[in-house]
């Protein structure tokens, strides 16, 4: 059996949107479950549209994924010499020829044809003319159908007299789209193309290429696209934003993937995928051949679950990244990472996105001088009568030689049996005392990640004010 190898073939003209990421990871999914490779290739032929920042945006955008490719990127506009020369085998072989017909002339051609009830296309005029220039077109067959079975959208067919003979190379000497993609494919050694199907019209046309250069044409797939919740073509309105916009949200890059993975692929039920688990568990069966919606809400939730599971440590690790991004990498070295694996635990359950932690962590980091308070918690729970009840509290804290979660619910089950009070009446004023605000993760543990002298210090910040 030959090996599998698939391949992502973007056109660098913008960032690589979900879409895009989704077509790359069940490509490299495709060649990774079945132990083959995975090529990139950046489709800059358009040199307009094409950018630098694009391509590095998609290159940074697929190793944030973890989607890494084997081998060299293959930068299409580098290999027009190549395109060229296949063109000219094909002229010299008979399976193309020159034609020299105006637009006008084509555009007659094609209004003549749907006038009479068929597809509008070139008539193939100049086929017998033995022309030594112009643009060249394929010879396409005249009879039959050109068929193939699609891993997606199962059997496909055309006939042949639908299809033009298409452009193979520009008047100006440049080689066109459809070409490229085929002498770039069989070039790479690809055996399983997986694309969007908006490229579905395209695959018989190439499948009319590969067999006139007596290539072996590789097996294609074509997933549906994206839709938003309105059931319209997915946009930026609908939430779809760019990768790396998602890796500024806070995401998680297994989340993400996991996340486009099954909008379009399933396995029964399951819901949750480790990358290791969709490589053992994807075959193209699983992909459905109806557009998938785009679901945010979903989306955050898949995110939370694994911020639920990372481990803490690795957590911050990165909300040091994102402390640095926002106040420089100076002054974020006053929270160390050390300080932040403590706090990820206690915040975990909750947090939908590192950003989302690094917000509830704030409390944590602040010292006790600069703490924010929420005002409306100061009025609330910072009163006259709570006042005496934080300094007693504070007082006795000051002298538990073991700041533990243990000896910390001792020392106030005893207060307040003591004082005849609920636990109520003295923990809402303590959390907002400690955190400035209402809501917090347990008060305990919240007060052992402090330490007792940032415990201490914020009561009694708290009762100044
Ligand atoms: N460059 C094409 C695109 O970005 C993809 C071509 C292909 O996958 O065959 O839509």
């Amino acid at each position: 059996m030959t090996k599998v190898v698939s391949r992502f073939a973007p056109s660098p003209t913008g960032f690589l949107h979900i879409g895009g990421a989704r077509t790359a990871l069940f490509s490299w999914l495709l060649a990774r479950s079945m132990g083959g490779e995975f090529r990139l290739r950046i489709e800059d032929t358009d040199r307009e549209r094409s950018t630098q920042e694009a391509t590095d945006a998609i290159i940074d955008s697929m190793r944030w994924l973890g989607l890494a490719h084997d081998g060299e990127i293959v930068f299409q506009s580098e290999r027009a010499a190549r395109h060229n020369e296949v063109i000219d085998q094909l002229l010299a072989s008979g399976h193309a020829y020159y034609c020299d017909c105006s637009k006008e002339a084509v555009d007659a051609m094609r209004e003549k044809a749907m006038k009479e009830g068929r597809k509008p296309k070139y008539d193939g005029t100049c086929r017998d003319r033995g022309l030594t220039s112009g643009v060249v077109r394929l010879k396409a067959p005249q009879e039959g159908a050109t068929g193939y079975k699609d891993l997606v959208k199962g059997f496909i067919s055309v006939e042949n007299t639908e299809m033009d003979d298409m452009i193979l190379r520009r008047s100006d000497g440049t080689p066109t789209y459809n070409l490229a993609v085929v002498v770039d494919d069989h070039d790479m050694g690809v055996t399983h193309v997986l694309r969007g199907d908006d490229h579905v019209n395209n695959t018989p046309r190439q499948i009319l290429i590969y067999r006139a250069m007596g290539w072996d044409v590789p097996e294609f797939g074509h997933v549906p696209m994206i839709l938003g919740p309105d059931k319209k073509k997915l946009s930026k309105r609908h939430g779809a934003l760019s990768v790396m916009e998602y890796e500024k949200m806070g995401y998680l890059p297994e989340a993400v993937t996991n996340y486009l993975a099954r909008l379009g692929w399933s396995h029964g039920d399951q819901e949750l995928f480790t990358m290791d688990e969709m490589v053992e568990l994807f075959t193209p069966d699983g992909l459905g051949n109806s557009p998938s919606v785009f679901d945010l809400t979903k989306f955050e939730w898949v995110n939370g679950q694994y911020m639920q599971k990372a481990d803490p440590d690795r957590l911050a690790g990165l909300l040091c990244d994102f402390l640095a991004r926002e106040v420089g990498e100076d002054q974020a070295k006053a929270v160390s990472r050390a300080q932040f694996a403590k706090i990820a635990p206690l915040l975990q359950p909750r947090a939908k996105s590192l950003v989302d932690m690094l917000e509830q962590a704030r409390p944590f980091i602040q010292d006790a001088a600069s703490l924010a308070y929420d005002e409306a918690a100061v009025k609330k729970f910072l009163t006259g009568e709570t006042k005496p009840l934080l300094t007693e509290i504070a007082d006795r804290m000051a002298g538990l030689d073991e700041f533990t979660e243990a000896a910390l619910e001792d020392l106030h089950r005893g207060f307040i049996e003591e004082k005849g009070i609920k636990f109520k009446a003295i923990a809402q004023p303590l959390r907002v005392a400690i955190t400035g605000k209402t809501q917090s993760p347990g008060l305990f543990e919240t007060m052992v990640v402090l330490g007792k002298d940032q415990t201490l210090a914020r009561i009694g910040r708290a009762v100044e004010l």
